[in-house]
């Protein structure tokens, strides 16, 4: 029939000539031929993704980009989000938080949920099926579209599920999550995982693609932006005084001109000035990324010998409806700055970022990242850290938790520095010796933006994605 059970996206064009300068000539040729010979593999046909959402999120950002540069190669590239009812997205945050061992709302994947799963996702797929083409190609991306898998079947279109989410060591609530998908994604004629320590059990080795997450160099939070810039859009999101003589401006995903006008809030007790030192973490509230052992760290063992300043930047919960937990922990986190003693209240700075304009929000984290002589994520667990990617492409020496995807992004010692999350000591003097060492930290920026120009950009991701493609159709 002719549902509605998926909404179309746009898809936008973004050249990739753009890459040449960033990868080298040699590796923009390779990249080329690649694409040239995905076009000659695909013909006239196309690339379908489908996901849970055309706005807000990393896979959405993520998708965003991929896609339009995709298409300014010349690949076909279509895109559809699932309109799930609510009941259908309440099940589907429940796996999500299941796959990640956590328990959410408390509620079982029982024959209850299954139901309403496999109807709307049947459903889905049956839209699905009747809009592709023999010879076209399907990417499905998440649980909120593996129950799409069957109905896809025997239409002479390969299909692909792609996993944004898990865990290093799977919970039997993990594990029971997998029971739920499992029937739907073996189905499937590829499956696609962040890391190897993703990949779920009894699934057919021969059918799994391995490839990490990478970052967009050119979107409003990685582009390239000159100190007067960085200035001036910290003046006009009210993060530092003294504008200078910059524009609070950005360059959109669309071409054309954004400008930072909406403040930041800020917990602070004084202003961050042009010359403090400044460590930073940027991340949503949640207790997993361990602001308060962020803000009792520094203040313990970085503060006394450095003099530094600290930003602890997240969204402004009040604009993050599905996040109730995130208004909780901006909470402790204030608490615990109140609780402080005044010396380190006049150095410690907790900021929520305006999110009406996410490419405004986006500009004012590169702006923060771009200011800060360090970045620490003392994360308690992370799938893969894209402020840490973001970071390092900004050539930041980068201090994170020696745990989950992060061990993949960052050699110890060489593009940063890994700390055990529970160590507040280690953490404190890595960042210490880093601020007492500008020569020994530029360096190790500098390496740290190496090494995501060599494995975290886009063109890592459309290599992978095409040799994938070329797996399933030849
Ligand atoms: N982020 C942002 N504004 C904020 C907080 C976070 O744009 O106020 C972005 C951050 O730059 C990164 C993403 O949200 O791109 C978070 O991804 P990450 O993998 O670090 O953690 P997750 O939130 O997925 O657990």
């Amino acid at each position: 029939g002719s549902g509605s059970l998926l909404i179309p996206a746009p898809v936008g064009t973004l050249a990739i000539e753009r890459f040449e300068p960033l990868i080298g000539t040699p590796a923009y040729h390779r990249l080329l031929e690649r694409f040239a010979r995905g076009r000659e593999l695909l013909g006239d046909h196309v690339m379908w993704h489908v996901n849970s959402t055309a706005r807000g999120g990393g896979v959405a950002e993520m998708l965003y980009s991929l896609l339009a540069y995709g298409r300014g190669a010349g690949i076909a590239q279509r895109w559809l989000a699932v309109a799930g009812t609510p009941a259908f997205f309440a099940v589907t945050k429940r796996i999500h938080n299941h796959l990640h061992g956590a328990f959410g709302d408390g509620l079982p994947l029982d024959d209850e949920a299954r139901e309403v799963y496999s109807s709307f996702t049947r459903a889905a797929g049956e839209e699905l099926a009747n809009r592709i083409s023999p010879g076209d190609v399907v990417l499905l991306h998440d649980p909120q579209t593996a129950g799409m898998i069957p109905a896809l079947q025997g239409l002479g279109v390969p299909v692909a599920w792609r996993s944004h989410v898990g865990i290093d060591h799977a919970t039997p609530v993990t594990r029971h999550a997998w029971e739920f998908l499992r029937g739907y994604v073996s189905q499937a004629d590829a499956y696609i995982f962040s890391r190897r320590q993703h990949v779920w059990d009894q699934l057919d080795a021969a059918k799994t693609a391995l490839i990490a997450p990478s970052i967009d160099a050119f979107s409003a939070k990685n582009q390239d932006l000159a100190d007067d810039r960085v200035t001036a859009i910290l003046a006009a999101a009210g993060l530092q005084g003294e504008p200078g003589t910059g524009d609070p401006v950005f360059v959109r995903l669309d071409g054309t001109v954004g400008r930072v006008e909406r403040r930041a809030r800020v917990v602070e007790t004084r202003h961050l000035a042009p010359d403090d030192p400044v460590v930073l973490q940027v991340s949503r509230w949640d207790r997993l990324k361990d602001p308060l052992g962020v803000i009792d760290g520094f203040v313990r063992h970085v503060l006394g010998p450095t003099g530094a300043h600290l930003v602890v930047a997240g969204p402004s919960v009040d604009e993050v409806a599905d996040d109730p937990e995130g208004g909780e922990v901006l909470q402790e986190a204030m608490a615990c700055y109140s609780a402080l003693p005044q010396l380190a209240r006049e150095h410690v700075h907790l900021v929520t970022l305006p999110m009406t304009d996410l490419e405004e929000n986006a500009a004012i984290v590169n702006a923060l990242q771009r200011r800060a002589q360090v970045v620490v994520q003392k994360s308690i667990a992370e799938g893969f850290g894209l402020t840490v990617a973001e970071a390092m492409w900004k050539a930041r020496p980068v201090v994170a938790s020696r745990i989950g995807g992060i061990q993949d992004q960052i050699v110890d010692g060489r593009t940063g520095r890994l700390v055990d999350p529970g160590d507040l000591a280690a953490y404190g003097s890595a960042v210490s010796d880093l601020l007492a060492d500008p020569p020994r930290a530029v360096e190790m920026g500098e390496r740290a933006r190496d090494q995501v120009r060599r494995g975290f950009l886009g063109t890592r991701s459309f290599l992978q994605y095409i040799a994938l493609y070329e797996r399933l159709v030849t």
